[in-house]
C-alpha cells in the first residue's frame, strides 16, 4: 500500500480550530473525515459525495492534499470505483444533475441537436469550458467497462479543477453509451447501462460526427478531450476531429506528451545524444503508438530528418516486433514505426528484441504487469550506465515493474518513471525517488491554455509544447535531485507555466482566438493565466478579482 494512505494522523503543528475560516474549517473536517475510512472504494464515494455536496471544501481539501488525494480521485482508486459504478455511481446534485453527468447513448441521434443544445438553457453555455468524453470501451488498463467510464469523465475533470484552476461550473462529463462487450456487465442486472454488445464502429462513428458538431454549435468555446477509447475508435476519432474543433485524445495525445517530458529529462540525464538513442516501446496501442509518435516527432523538431528520426524507434506487442515484414496485416496505426530489417520476424518475445536492439529506453504501454523482469533490467544495465525504464500502465498491477525492481534490477542506475505512483525505495543505503509520468501533469496545463487562448483546433505543436513546458518546470532544487517531473503538489504552479508555453505556441501558429492575448509578454500571459483560475476557498465575489 502506497506510503500516502497512511493511517489517520491527528493535525499536527497547523493552525488551532478558532483560527481557521469556515471553509478551511470544513475542509479539516473533511479531511479528518477522510483519514478515518479505511477502505478506498469508501474513501472514493465519500469524495464523490463531498464534491456533489460541497465543490468548494471538495476542490480546497483536494488541492491542499494532492498526493493524498489523487490516488482516490484518480488513478488507481478511479479503476475500482469505475469497475463498480452501477453499485456506487454517486446521486447528482439536485441543483444542476447535468453538469455532474450527461449520459448520451446511440438511440439520442435522431434527437442529438435538440438534446445538447437544449442545454444551453441549464448550463452557462458561452461560459463552459471543457468537457471529457467517454465510451468507457477501454477503461485504463481495464479494458471494457460500459458507462461507469463516467467515473474517469468525472475524475478527470476534478483534475482540471484542483490542478488546472478551471471553475467546475464550466466543465462537463459525458459518457456515451455503445452497450458493451464485457460478460460480467452483460449478465449483471443491476448494470446501470443498456445491456447490449458494442455498436459496429461505424455507428459509433456515425454518431460521434453529429455529436462534436452539435457540441461546437452549442458551446464554440468548449475544449473537448477524448478519454479512453478503445484505439479502432481513438485514431479516426482524433484524426476526423482534430482540424475541425479544439479537441484532443488524452490517451494518446496526453500521454505523448507527459512521456516525452520525463523522455526529455532522461535524455539529458542518461548522457547519450539523441541521435544515439534506441527507443524500444512494449505495447503498440494507442499510448505506446501515440507516445512513440510524439517523441519521433520532437526528434524531427530537435533537427533529425523523418526517416533517421524513425530509426530510432521499435515496437513491441503480443506478436512480437511489429515489422512489415513479419507475415501478417498490420494495423494501420502500426504501420508508420514498423521496421522492416530482414531478422525482424524472428524475434517474438520482449527478451529477444531487448538482446537485438540494446535500447537505451525501454517503455512500457501493453497493460501487463511484471513483464519487465529481473532479466531484462538487467540487461538494460548492462548495455546502459543510466537505463531509461518507464513502466507506464495502468493500475499498479498492471505496471511492467516495479520502482524497487527497476532500482535492484539496474543497481540503483535506473532513470525511472511510472504511470501508477509508487513510494520511494532505499536501496543499499541510499533513498530513491520514481518520477510518475501521469497524464495528468500534461492535461490540466494544456487545456487550460487551450482554453484561455480560445483556440480553433489543437495541433501537434501545442502538445510538444506543453511537453517543452512540464519538461522546463522544474525547480533548480527538483533538477539537482535528478527528478523527471516536479514535485505533483505543485501542479497549479506546472499547470500554469505549461498554459503559458502552449497560449504562446497557439499565438505563433495563428489558432488562438482570444485577441485579448495577443502581443502580450510571458509575464503578463501568466497574470492573464492565474486571474482566470477558480480558488476554492474564495468567495465567488473575489473569484472574479
Ligand atoms: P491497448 O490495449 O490499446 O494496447 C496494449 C498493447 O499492448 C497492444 O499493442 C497489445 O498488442 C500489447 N500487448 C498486450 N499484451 C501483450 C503481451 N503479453 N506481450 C506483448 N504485447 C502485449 O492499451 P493502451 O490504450 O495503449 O494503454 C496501454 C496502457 O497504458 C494501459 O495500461 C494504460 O493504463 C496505460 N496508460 C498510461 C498512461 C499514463 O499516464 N502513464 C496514459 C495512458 C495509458
Amino acid at each position: 500500500m502506497p506510503a500516502h494512505f497512511a493511517p489517520s494522523q491527528p493535525l499536527q503543528g497547523g493552525p488551532s480550530p478558532s483560527q481557521l475560516g469556515p471553509k478551511e474549517l470544513l475542509i479539516e473536517r473533511a479531511l479528518t473525515r477522510l483519514r478515518s475510512i479505511p477502505n478506498d472504494l469508501e474513501k472514493y464515494t465519500f469524495l464523490a459525495g463531498l464534491r456533489g455536496r460541497n465543490p468548494d471544501v471538495f476542490y480546497g481539501l483536494v488541492g491542499g492534499n494532492m498526493k493524498e488525494c489523487c490516488p482516490i480521485i484518480y488513478t488507481p482508486v478511479i479503476g475500482l470505483a469505475c469497475q463498480n459504478w452501477s453499485l456506487i455511481h454517486p446521486p447528482p446534485p439536485e441543483s444542476d444533475p447535468t453538469i455532474d453527468a450527461l449520459y448520451l447513448s446511440y438511440s439520442d441521434l435522431p434527437n442529438l441537436p435538440q438534446l445538447i443544445g437544449g442545454l444551453k438553457t441549464r448550463l452557462p453555455h458561452d461560459q463552459m469550458q471543457i468537457s471529457v468524453v467517454t465510451d468507457g470501451s477501454r477503461v485504463l488498463g481495464l479494458g471494457d467497462l460500459g458507462v461507469g467510464g463516467m467515473g474517469i469523465s468525472q475524475g478527470k475533470l476534478s483534475l482540471y479543477v484542483a490542478a488546472g484552476g478551471v471553475n467546475p461550473k464550466a466543465t462537463l462529463p459525458i459518457a456515451i453509451d455503445f452497450g458493451t462487450d464485457n460478460e460480467t456487465l452483460l449478465a449483471d442486472p443491476l448494470y446501470v447501462g443498456q445491456r447490449i454488445r458494442r455498436l459496429s464502429q461505424e455507428k459509433c462513428l456515425e454518431f460521434m460526427e453529429v455529436f462534436m458538431r452539435c457540441m461546437h454549435e452549442t458551446f464554440p468555446n468548449m475544449v473537448i478531450q477524448h478519454e479512453d477509447w478503445q484505439t479502432p475508435l481513438a485514431f479516426p476519432l482524433l484524426h476526423k476531429n482534430r482540424d475541425l474543433y479544439p479537441c484532443f485524445n488524452d490517451d494518446i495525445q496526453g500521454t505523448g506528451a507527459v512521456v516525452l517530458a520525463g523522455a526529455i529529462r532522461a535524455f539529458h540525464l542518461n548522457g547519450v545524444a539523441l541521435k544515439d538513442q534506441k527507443i524500444l516501446f512494449f505495447g503498440a496501442g494507442s499510448s505506446g503508438v501515440g507516445v512513440a509518435e510524439t517523441i519521433c516527432k520532437y526528434f524531427e523538431l530537435q533537427g533529425m530528418s523523418e526517416d533517421e528520426a524513425k530509426s530510432k524507434f521499435w515496437l513491441v506487442d503480443s506478436k512480437g516486433l511489429v515489422a512489415h515484414n513479419r507475415g501478417d496485416t498490420l494495423p494501420s496505426h502500426k504501420k508508420y514505426l514498423a521496421r522492416s530489417e530482414p531478422d525482424a520476424p524472428k524475434l517474438r518475445t520482449l527478451k529477444e528484441v531487448v538482446e537485438h536492439v540494446q535500447p537505451t529506453a525501454l517503455l512500457g504501454l501493453s497493460t501487463v504487469g511484471g513483464t519487465f523482469t529481473k532479466e531484462i533490467l538487467e540487461a538494460m544495465a548492462t548495455y546502459n550506465k543510466r537505463p531509461i525504464v518507464f513502466a507506464l500502465s495502468n493500475p499498479v498491477a498492471q505496471a511492467e515493474c516495479t520502482f524497487e525492481e527497476a532500482v535492484e534490477g539496474t543497481d540503483g542506475r535506473v532513470l525511472y518513471a511510472s504511470g501508477s505512483p509508487f513510494d520511494p525505495v532505499e536501496y543499499k543505503g541510499k533513498r530513491y525517488e520514481p518520477g510518475q509520468g501521469n497524464n495528468m501533469y500534461i492535461f490540466p496545463g494544456l487545456g487550460i491554455g487551450a482554453i484561455l487562448a480560445r483556440v480553433s483546433k489543437i495541433p501537434e505543436e501545442l502538445v510538444h509544447a506543453s511537453a517543452q513546458g512540464l519538461a522546463d518546470s522544474l525547480t533548480p532544487e527538483e533538477t539537482a535531485r535528478h527528478l523527471l517531473y516536479p514535485d505533483i503538489e505543485r501542479i497549479r504552479e506546472v499547470s500554469i507555466k505549461i498554459a503559458v508555453t502552449v497560449i504562446q505556441a497557439a499565438q505563433k501558429l495563428g489558432v488562438d482566438r482570444n485577441e485579448e492575448l495577443r502581443g502580450k509578454s510571458s509575464a503578463e500571459i501568466e497574470a492573464y493565466v492565474r486571474k482566470g483560475m477558480y480558488h476554492p476557498l474564495l468567495e465567488a465575489e473575489q473569484q472574479a478579482q
